[in-house]
């Protein structure tokens, strides 16, 4: 009821959800009250939380963001919400966020832009927009996001919380709503790293409904939080402190650092040679993936459908020409071009084989330290309508997508501000080692 009562206050200037549901979530809190009575109640029983919308959520609107699906009711749940329902969470509704996840601003819902709650004319990051911003201003302790190249861990620094991508396979894709299917991964979004820590407890492990999803056994995420941490081994990616990052935001990632090694760690230097191509890469495959998710909606089987099509092409073009905004289509164009015949070794065949080699780049840190630490964002967040220009906007994600593309885990923590907005300190480590992260993040806070 509090929650509730914040997020009619405080929303209608923030615009994080898109959907509240609150007669859900008041039945919810109800069966988790009776839950604890009977003793059953476990870590999250109670526990509200938020979810992005692209996330399927059976009887509740799922858009996406979108015009497309802007009357779109799941008839299902996607996994990770069934699994947050099966350990008591209340959800208080569905989060705002960059129309089918594409963006670094939150500007491109077709639901409008959100705010952060630090500084009203600043942009809350993206895709995650909404679920950063609502867990920031205390709508929600903690909400679901989703990164495919950064809108987990971008998001997160912006508004100053915490935020996990975990490995590529690490959590079940099932009943999210695709945008690149070889990047996508689902992961918690909160206050510190601990409470992240439940959610990943939640919410890991093999689904069999997701091809991807690996059966690999899930650890108690909670356990090693709070493991010393002499010894740690720290690289710091030369690539991830040149040209384009802010100093001050720099200056607070390297203050982080020098408390690391406060508590016993040692830096040094890395490098990761292959980072500059990150960007050109990420920007043909993702492109390439989502031309191909996006092509079923053709106004036949679910979502917008235009009216009085004459014929069958015209239905296509018009429901997608109406149901689409600009960087969706952007995204389509430069996406069935790099697929085409006489394109697809040019550009998708070779950006794969560069991705290769950025996963390599990580690895071989990773054979000498046990982390890596830089900026999760290059500034901090800027202004609404400050970045017009798309290309402007994928530089942007400098920082956070090599991640995707070599599939290990990363997880962005508050580390001071930059001209009174939130700086993040991102933390990378190899595959499966989201305790390793949880457990260093833990110890920052
Ligand atoms: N900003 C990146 C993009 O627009 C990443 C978005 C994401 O991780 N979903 O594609």
């Amino acid at each position: 009821e509090h929650l509730l009562a914040r997020i009619e206050r405080l929303d209608g200037t923030l615009n994080s959800f898109i959907t509240v549901t609150a007669e859900q979530a008041l039945a919810a809190a109800d069966a988790a009250d009776a839950a604890r009575a009977r003793g059953e109640a476990g870590a999250l029983t109670g526990v509200p939380v938020a979810i992005k919308d692209l996330f399927c959520t059976e009887g509740v609107l799922t858009t996406a963001g979108s015009r497309m699906l802007a009357d779109f009711v799941s008839p299902y749940d996607a996994t990770v919400v069934e699994r947050l329902k099966a350990a008591g969470t209340v959800s208080l509704g569905k989060l705002n966020l960059d129309e089918f996840a594409m963006g670094s601003s939150n500007e491109n819902s077709a639901f409008g832009a959100v705010k952060n709650p630090w500084d009203s004319r600043a942009v809350p990051g993206g895709s995650s927009g909404g679920s950063a911003a609502a867990v920031a201003a205390g709508l929600a302790p903690a909400a679901m996001g989703t990164d495919t190249g950064g809108s987990i861990r971008q998001p997160a620094a912006f508004c100053g919380i915490t935020g996990l991508k975990p490995t590529y396979g690490r959590v079940s894709r099932w009943g999210i709503i695709a945008y690149a299917s070889s990047l996508d991964q689902a992961g918690p979004m909160a206050r510190s790293a601990a409470d992240c820590a439940l959610l990943m407890n939640a919410i890991a492990g093999h689904d069999h409904r997701d091809s991807t999803s690996v059966a690999r056994g899930v650890p108690d995420y909670t356990e090693e939080l709070a493991a010393p941490l002499a010894g740690l081994k720290i690289g710091l990616p030369r690539e991830y402190f040149g040209d384009g990052l802010a100093p001050e935001v720099e200056a607070a990632v390297r203050e982080a650092v020098k408390v690391y090694e406060s508590l016993g760690a040692t830096v040094r230097e890395v490098s990761l040679p292959h980072t500059h191509y990150a960007i050109p890469a990420y920007y043909v495959i993702a492109p390439a993936e989502a031309s191909s998710n996006l092509s079923r909606y053709d106004g036949v089987r679910f979502g917008h459908r235009c009216k009085n099509p004459s014929d069958l092409i015209d239905l296509y073009k018009r429901s997608r020409a109406e149901g689409f905004g600009e960087e969706v289509k952007r995204r389509i164009l430069i996406g069935t071009h790099t697929l085409s015949e006489g394109f697809f070794d040019a550009y998708y065949k070779k950006a794969q084989q560069v991705r290769r080699l950025i996963r390599q780049d990580f690895l071989d840190a990773f054979e000498e330290v046990d982390v890596l630490m830089g900026p999760a964002s290059p500034t901090p967040a800027f202004d609404l309508g400050a970045n017009k220009d798309p290309v402007a906007m994928y530089l942007q994600d400098i920082y956070t997508i090599a991640v995707n593309l070599a599939g290990i885990p990363g997880i962005s923590v508050p580390a001071g501000f930059a001209g009174g907005r939130p700086v993040g300190l991102q933390i990378l480590g190899t595959h499966f080692a989201e305790p390793r992260l949880l457990n260093v993040a833990h110890q920052f806070q």
